[in-house]
């Protein structure tokens, strides 16, 4: 079989067809990738080629040994991958059958040469974790990573970090509360299908990541990820305000009460902004004022259901901060209607303890679109009597991070005030009709 080289254009014909593509790195010794111009992979059986013509070479890319870059030509932008895990880091072990974040930043980069036209790449392994296991110290790491990318790296256009679907919402927030005037983006991505996949959405989600950086004249963290079943376009989507909605569709993410930032169309290489309002700005007088969370802050989120007891809150009693993720406009089982609904005045009573003992109460609803407003019925307005704080129209999980990344950092007072006020774009003041999901 000839000797082909990563990145090389090729036509293979077998028996029955002729594939031409992009030729990369195979996991298995008897099969040959082609990346397709759909940007699926395929794989071939070497026993039913009869011929492979190389039709273009593939450009010399150097790799610099040992400095984790990949370097094709002086006039593009620099872009940094700082590598996390989740699925899009992740391939099949053969051994277990099981998916695991295996893949480096490295090995990632050389199933993707489309990013070699678009960007000079630099890249970092900083983990290998799946999401739903990371804790506020892994968010404190990866701010830190990337105030070293910025100081090393002057001409840094942006910093792709891929991550896991689970909780990539919870971190994209984080690190939006955490980077204040941040002069760059910091985009987030993920995927549904593991990277060693033909089918894998990895491939299109980083590119559409790195074309919008490389065009970009927006500032601040955003996630990047399939807009719809189609291959044709992804959406940059806002930090504070987006949501996994769906747990295994490709287009699994939504900006909630509020408009994704940009379409990115992967084929065309074009940026469509769909707001006007995004952060382009940055104070070049002062420096990016980055804050932490405190590892060991206890921030947790109560799940309003029927029948819930006294326990279920008596729990959070050593908590420093607590969302009650309540029903519909804002509602927590507090009050009694009827002997049969007594236990609830138990509830109210273990929330003012709470509360009594400095723990901060947000109340978020459990509705995904929409705003809180506890003022309509009377059981709301008495929690707010309480000193339970309106989550207004965030997510619960952004809500979360805000209250801890504040906790972390400031004093009671000032956190209730600062949690009512929009920092970093997670409030809005008004909801359009068009802003809800669109299937
Ligand atoms: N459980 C995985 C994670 O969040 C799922 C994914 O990456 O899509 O890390």
């Amino acid at each position: 079989m000839k000797s082909l080289n990563f990145g090389d254009h090729i036509e293979i014909t077998t028996k029955n067809q002729s594939l031409k593509g992009i030729y990369i790195n195979s996991p298995k010794k008897d099969v040959i990738i082609l990346k397709k111009n759909s940007g699926y992979n395929m794989g071939v059986n070497k026993k039913d080629i009869k011929k492979i013509k190389v039709v273009k070479k593939a450009s010399k890319a150097k790799k610099v040994k040992g400095k984790g870059s990949i370097k094709t030509n002086k006039k593009l932008p620099n872009i940094t991958i700082l590598k996390i895990g989740g699925t899009i880091v992740s391939k099949l072990d053969y051994s277990t059958g099981a998916v695991s974040a295996k893949i480096t930043a490295e090995e990632l980069l050389e199933n993707i040469p489309e990013l070699r036209k678009i960007a000079n790449i630099n890249y970092k392994d900083i983990a290998s974790i799946m999401s739903e296991s990371m804790r506020f110290s892994h968010y404190n790491l990866i701010a830190k990573e990337i105030q070293k990318e910025i100081k090393k790296n002057k001409n840094l256009k942006g910093i792709i970090i891929p991550h896991g679907t689970d909780t990539l919402h919870y971190t994209s927030s984080a690190l939006s509360f955490m980077l204040e005037n941040i002069n760059i983006p910091i985009i987030l991505v993920g995927s549904q299908r593991s990277s060693d996949r033909g089918s894998s959405d990895s491939f299109i989600n980083l590119t559409c990541a790195a074309q919008f950086i490389a065009k970009t004249d927006f500032k601040g963290v955003a996630i990047c990820m399939h807009e719809d079943i189609s291959d044709d376009t992804c959406l940059i989507l806002p930090g504070t305000k987006t949501n996994k909605i769906h747990t295994s569709r490709r287009d699994a993410f939504k900006s909630i009460n509020t408009q994704p930032i940009a379409r990115v169309d992967y084929f065309k290489n074009k940026i469509d902004f769909l707001t006007k309002n995004y952060n382009k700005f940055y104070d070049e007088s002062k420096k990016i004022n980055t804050k932490y969370f405190k590892d060991n802050l206890k921030v947790g989120i109560l799940k309003s259901h029927s029948n819930i007891h006294p326990e279920n809150i008596s729990a959070f009693k050593n908590y420093k901060g607590l969302i009650l993720e309540g029903t519909g406009l804002g509602h927590f089982p507090t009050k009694s209607f009827d002997p049969l609904s007594k236990v609830n005045e138990k509830n109210r009573k273990e929330i003012e303890r709470l509360i009594k003992k400095n723990c901060v109460v947000i109340l978020t609803s459990q509705c995904t679109y929409g705003r809180v407003n506890m003022n309509i019925y009377t059981p709301g307005r008495e929690l707010i009597e309480l000193g339970i704080v309106p989550g207004k129209d965030m997510t619960t999980e952004t809500a979360f991070i805000k209250l801890a990344f504040l906790l972390s950092n400031y004093k009671k007072e000032q956190v209730k005030s600062l949690f009512k006020e929009n920092l970093r774009g997670e409030i809005s003041e008004r909801i359009l009709p068009h802003e809800f999901v669109d299937y």
